[in-house]
């Protein structure tokens, strides 16, 4: 399976892999291997970029840049519609390569790269709608508009779970926007990366535009760093980590340069006393067991009214119970491994720290292990929290399938305990009347503190068009649909005098002759 991808996918005939690594390819040697997580065996290995390699990735993107940014916008959308269409056609085999390489489940493997198709959709809309805004101005004979021009070349690093689609947001965006991007993937899904990349560079090369897409490999001590340094790059859009933002919100903050962090969440879903009880069901279990619990969106606390608990939580934890984990490939399969030995261990710490903290696992807290399961598989949790007393392991982001479930009395409780956390990514209410829904999404912030607001849905599964990204330690960045394209480029505001004479602003006379 995994060599006939690699051969569908044009990778066996790509310079940057190695076939058949023998396995003493390392960093140091310059080779990275890429593992399948459900076997934890090496699926080939990756040459890594160097400093002079970065250096002639980079010069090529800025070349790139000042050709494209020449291109009429609509023109612009038009690569970027042919890369859609690309990307369509490689809809099934990049679906299944990004679960081979991440492990993610077949069917969301492939709503990832949809998700690249709809925003490349998206965009080419947007490229004939890069509104400026016209205001008045106040000096006679004078006129006032903002325009919106291409940024430069735009630095991307995206995390291990979604190899393609985060891309996707900032490419297809960048691109209609006149940028040229130099991409940094994870070192967990360089397959994907070097596929996708190809992908959308073949498709602007065959239409006479190169260097709008590049990409470069290697480790954070080396690329990672010299990336974020460069000063040649205005933006660095970055997603992962809050470890990861806050050092490069650091660095590139310290040269000035514009961040688009979207970092990690710790999200939370209040189950009113009167919610429908079906929906609620639903949405909890995709959220807190989808993609194994490694979505920045997934659910980890679940923050349901004491009337309905035991109804909601019984039904869960029977869920769970028969949940088929297993190879992501195969179409059966509801949960496949986590990325690598590192989360199980996190996985297994969290559970030991929770039952120390007084939490009772109700389901799941095991890794599985045995035929078929050679890889990093561990099975969905449901943990009760304590009724009273601190809780801390609550508070972070373990990315691995474990919901907290809390009770509360009011909702104002609830409300409280779900804007406790470090992070504001995402959020969910499920409740049958408008007063508690109303509460929840208080126009006076007082609600959700979080950048993205579910009614009667789950904390998972963003559609493209509206802003993506969250609050406080998620970074504040919003990524694409709505008003996000703005980040890719910048503003100018332009202010003509179609007169005879000088006027200053706010009426200031000045001159010799006053
Ligand atoms: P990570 O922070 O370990 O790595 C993310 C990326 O940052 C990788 O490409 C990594 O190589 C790079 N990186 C790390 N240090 C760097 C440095 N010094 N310089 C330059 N690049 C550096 O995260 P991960 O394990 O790949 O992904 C999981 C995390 O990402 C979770 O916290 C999750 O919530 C978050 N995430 C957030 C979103 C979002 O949109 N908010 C989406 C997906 C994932």
């Amino acid at each position: 399976m995994s060599s006939a991808l690699l051969e569908h996918l044009g990778l066996a005939d790509d310079d940057r892999v190695v076939l058949e690594p023998v396995g003493d390819e390392t960093p140091e040697a310059g080779i990275v291997l890429t593992e399948n997580p459900a076997t934890g065996r090496p699926i080939a290995g990756v040459r890594l970029d160097t400093e002079e390699s970065y250096e002639q990735t980079m010069l090529a993107a800025i070349a790139g840049f000042d050709r494209w940014r020449r291109v009429p916008a609509p023109v612009r959308g038009q690569v970027v519609r042919a890369i859609g269409e690309e990307m369509r056609r490689s809809l099934e085999p990049l679906g299944e390569l990004i679960a081979l390489e991440v492990g993610k489940i077949r069917a969301e493997g492939i709503g990832e790269v949809q998700e690249t198709i709809d925003i490349a959709d998206f965009a080419v809309g947007l490229s004939r709608q890069l509104y400026g805004k016209t205001m008045p101005s106040e000096r006679p004979e004078h006129r006032m508009y903002e325009q919106w021009l291409p940024l430069g070349p735009i630095g991307v690093i995206s995390a291990f779970n979604f190899p393609n689609a985060v891309w996707g947001w900032n490419a297809m965006l960048g691109a209609v926007c006149g940028d040229s991007l130099v991409w940094k993937p994870s070192l967990f899904a360089p397959l994907t990366a070097i596929a996708t990349n190809s992908i959308a560079d073949r498709v602007a090369c065959q239409m006479g535009h190169e260097g709008v897409f590049n990409l470069v490999i290697g480790t954070d001590d080396v690329i990672g760093e010299r990336l974020i340094h460069d000063r040649r790059l205005p933006l660095i859009s970055a997603t992962g980590s809050c470890r990861m933002g806050r050092h490069v919100g650091a660095v590139v903050a310290r040269r000035l340069g514009r961040t688009l962090l979207e970092l990690g969440g710790n999200n939370a879903i209040i189950v009113e006393p009167d919610a429908d009880l079906d929906l609620a069901f639903e949405g909890t279990f995709f959220g807190a067991v989808g993609t194994a619990g490694q979505r920045c969106t997934t659910t980890r606390r679940l923050i349901v009214h004491e009337s309905v608990a035991d109804v909601l939580v019984d039904r869960l934890v029977t869920a769970y119970k028969g949940v088929v984990i297993g190879d992501p490939l195969d179409r059966r399969t509801l949960v496949g491994p986590l990325i690598n030995s590192r989360s199980v261990d996190q996985f297994l710490r969290a559970i030991e720290q929770a039952k120390q903290q007084g939490g009772e696992v109700l389901v799941g807290g095991e890794r599985v292990t045995g035929d078929g399961f050679g890889g990093h598989f561990v099975q969905p949790t449901i943990v009760r929290v304590p009724a009273s007393g601190a809780f801390p392991i609550a508070h972070e982001e373990t990315f691995a399938p474990i919901l907290y479930v809390f009770t509360y009395r009011d909702l104002d409780e609830a409300l409280a305990m779900q804007n406790n956390a470090d992070q504001g990514l995402s959020s969910a209410i499920f409740a049958g009347g408008m007063r508690a829904v109303e509460r929840f999404l208080s126009p006076a912030g007082t609600g959700s503190d979080c950048g993205l607001a579910y009614v009667n849905g789950g904390t998972s599964g963003a559609e493209i068009g509206g802003a993506f990204g969250g609050e406080k330690d998620t970074g504040g960045g919003r990524e694409s649909g709505s008003d996000s394209w703005k980040q890719y480029m910048r503003r100018q505001t332009v202010t003509i005098n179609h007169g005879s004479s000088m006027r200053l602003a706010q009426g200031i006379e000045f001159g010799a002759s006053s």
